[in-house]
C-alpha cells in the first residue's frame, strides 16, 4: 500500500509518522502549487468552498506519484467539509484515476474511537502483534502535531525580531526537517529544547516594540501558507508579532475534548454564538474578544470564499464586536483569484492604521497589555517572550 493524504500547511510532518509507523509507505503530495489548484478548479463544482480545490488537486499529484490509497478526514457536517471525501472520490474517479481506495477517517468525535479501527485498517492487519506499532504511531503523531505548534508559536514571535530578514524561515525550514527524521523516543522527548535552541541562535534586536497580532480563521486556509498567500511570513516581515493558537494539536485536542484554552473561548463567544456551526466561526468570535481584552494591536481573519460559518463570525465581530472592543481587524477572503499585490496593499496599509493607533494611545491609559501580561497564551507562548528578552 503507497498511502497519501492532504499535506495541510506543516501537518504532513505529524501525519507521516501517523502512516508510517504502522509499516506503511507514504506518498506525500506536492505542495499546494498555480498547477494543482488549477486542476482543482477544473474539476470541482464552482461554488464549492475553496480548500476543497487544491486539496483535490494535492490529491491527483499523490496519485500521480503512484499513491494508491487516500485518506481523508471526514466529519458530519454541519458544514461542507462532510462531503469533501465522498465528492473528491468520484471527481478523481470520473478523471480517470480509478486504481485507488479512499479511507475515510472520522474526525466527528476522536472519543467515540472509530478512529482505531481506521488505523488497522490503514495497515491492512489487525492482530495483536500490531499494538505495539499503533500505540507508538498515534504517541509519535501527538507528540509531532505538538512540536509543530511549538515551531509555529516561535515563528511568529521570533520572526518579528530578527535583523537578517529571512532567518526564522531558515530555522523554521530546518527544524520541520529534524523533525520529521526524529523518530526515536529519546529524540521525541528532547525536541522542544531543540526549537528553543535553534531559536536562541536567532540573530534579534530586542529592543523592538512589535505589534501584537491575533491570526484567525479557517483551519486549511490559516495553515497552509500557499493559499493564505504566506500571510504569517508577511505580517513578520512587517515587524509584527503574531498571537495563533490554531494548528493541527489544538484541533486534535479539541477532538479529544481536552482542550481547555478552546473551550474558554466558546464561553467568551457564548453570547454572540451559542453552538458549533461549522468551520472556527465560534473560536474566532472568542480569539477575538480574548485578543481584545489583551490588549492586542490587530486582528487578521482568513478564510475562504464562500465558507459560510467564517463569514457568520465575519458579521458577529463587524456588526456587534467591533463597536465593543475596538479591536482593529481585517478580512481576508481568499480562492484561487487572491493576488499578491493587492494583498499586500491592504496588509500594509493595515499594519500603519495599527502604528498610528499605537502613538495616539501612547500617552492614554492602556486597560491592559501583554506586554506585562505574565499569564497570556501557553506555556510555551510565555517561554519564547522569556527567551527573546533574555537573548
Ligand atoms: S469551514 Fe468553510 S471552507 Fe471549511 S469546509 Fe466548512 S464551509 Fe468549507
Amino acid at each position: 500500500m503507497r498511502a497519501t493524504f492532504p499535506r495541510m500547511g506543516t501537518s504532513w510532518v505529524a501525519f507521516k509518522t501517523l502512516i508510517e509507523n504502522l509499516g506503511v509507505e507514504v506518498v506525500l503530495p506536492e505542495p499546494a502549487n498555480r498547477e494543482l489548484v488549477k486542476f482543482g478548479v477544473k474539476h470541482s463544482p464552482e461554488f464549492v468552498c475553496f480548500p476543497f480545490k487544491p486539496t483535490l488537486g494535492e490529491l491527483k499529484s499523490a496519485l500521480d506519484k503512484g499513491a494508491d490509497t487516500i485518506i481523508m478526514a471526514i466529519d458530519c457536517g454541519p458544514c461542507r467539509f462532510g462531503f469533501y471525501a465522498s465528492v473528491q472520490e468520484r471527481i478523481l474517479r470520473d478523471a480517470g484515476y480509478d486504481k485507488f481506495r479512499l479511507i475515510p477517517l472520522d474526525q466527528a468525535d476522536l472519543l467515540n474511537f472509530q478512529w482505531v479501527q481506521t488505523l488497522f485498517k490503514i495497515s491492512g492487519k489487525s492482530s495483536f502483534s500490531l499494538y505495539p506499532k499503533f500505540v507508538k504511531s498515534v504517541l509519535y503523531f501527538l507528540k509531532k502535531a505538538k512540536y509543530l505548534e511549538d515551531i509555529q508559536t516561535a515563528e511568529g514571535i521570533f520572526r518579528a525580531y530578527e535583523r537578517n530578514q529571512g532567518d526564522t524561515t531558515k530555522i523554521v525550514n530546518s527544524l520541520l526537517h529534524k523533525l520529521d527524521e526524529t523518530n526515536t523516543n529519546k529524540g521525541l522527548r528532547e525536541f522542544r529544547s531543540v526549537i528553543k535552541n535553534d531559536f536562541e541562535h536567532l540573530d534579534i534586536d530586542k529592543t523592538r516594540k512589535p505589534l501584537k497580532v491575533g491570526l484567525a480563521g479557517e483551519i486549511y486556509i490559516s495553515l497552509e501558507p500557499y493559499v493564505n498567500l504566506d500571510i504569517r511570513r508577511k505580517l513578520g516581515e512587517m515587524g509584527v508579532e503574531i498571537y495563533q493558537c490554531l494548528s493541527l494539536w489544538d484541533w486534535i485536542a479539541h477532538k479529544f475534548h481536552l482542550n481547555y484554552h478552546r473551550k474558554w473561548l466558546e464561553h467568551l463567544a457564548k453570547p454572540y454564538m451559542p453552538m458549533d456551526i461549522g468551520g472556527e466561526c465560534v473560536w474566532v468570535i472568542g480569539q477575538y474578544i480574548d485578543n481584545a481584552k489583551a490588549g492586542f494591536d490587530g486582528f487578521v481573519h482568513s478564510y475562504p470564499f464562500t465558507c459560510m460559518p467564517e463569514v457568520t463570525a465575519r458579521t458577529i465581530i463587524t456588526n456587534k464586536l467591533k463597536g465593543i472592543y475596538d479591536l482593529p481587524i481585517i478580512y481576508f477572503s481568499f480562492d484561487e483569484q487572491s493576488g499578491i499585490e493587492g494583498f499586500r496593499t491592504r496588509l500594509e496599509a493595515f499594519v500603519d492604521l495599527m502604528r498610528g493607533r499605537r502613538t495616539k494611545k501612547k500617552n492614554e491609559t492602556i486597560k491592559s497589555s501583554i506586554h506585562s501580561n505574565n499569564n497570556y497564551g501557553s506555556h510555551f507562548y510565555q517561554e519564547c517572550l522569556k527567551l527573546v528578552q533574555q537573548s
